[in-house]
């Protein structure tokens, strides 16, 4: 099994947004878009944040919204999944984009977890500041 290595890079979408780099660069199909990045507001808790986190997707989580930053439009996001020692992202949808039913990528938990509290971080730094 291939394991990625998940990143991510502080952008000004929105005030303050994360792309999320796999590998050292954007998600697949998400480089050229413009739903790349995901807002700090949607990261209520150190985890990829849920997609449309009221209704019923709530196995569903961001990969990246619309710029705009309303998550309903050009949202890509995945299915999360997680085993002792692994956190895969299944599923993977991009607006207007087809992907092969068995692409996935697949993170340590260490490296996931990481990222996800460094965006924390991130977000904390940013609104003492602001
Ligand atoms: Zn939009």
């Amino acid at each position: 099994m291939k394991v990625n290595e998940l990143d991510f890079r502080v952008t000004n979408a929105n005030d303050l947004s994360f792309e999320l780099l796999v590998d050292g660069s954007g998600i697949e199909g998400l480089e050229e878009a413009d739903n790349r990045s995901i807002p700090s507001w949607e990261f209520e808790t150190a985890e990829l944040p849920n997609y449309f986190n009221h209704f019923k997707k709530r196995q569903e989580h961001l990969l990246g919204i619309c710029s705009c930053g309303h998550s309903g439009c050009g949202a890509a996001g995945c299915v999360l999944k997680k085993d002792s020692s692994f956190v895969y992202f299944t599923n993977i949808f991009i607006d207007g984009l087809e992907l092969p039913d068995d692409y996935q990528l697949v993170f340590t938990r260490e490296n996931y977890e990481s990222v996800m509290e460094r965006i924390q971080q991130e977000i904390r730094r940013f609104s003492q500041n602001a």
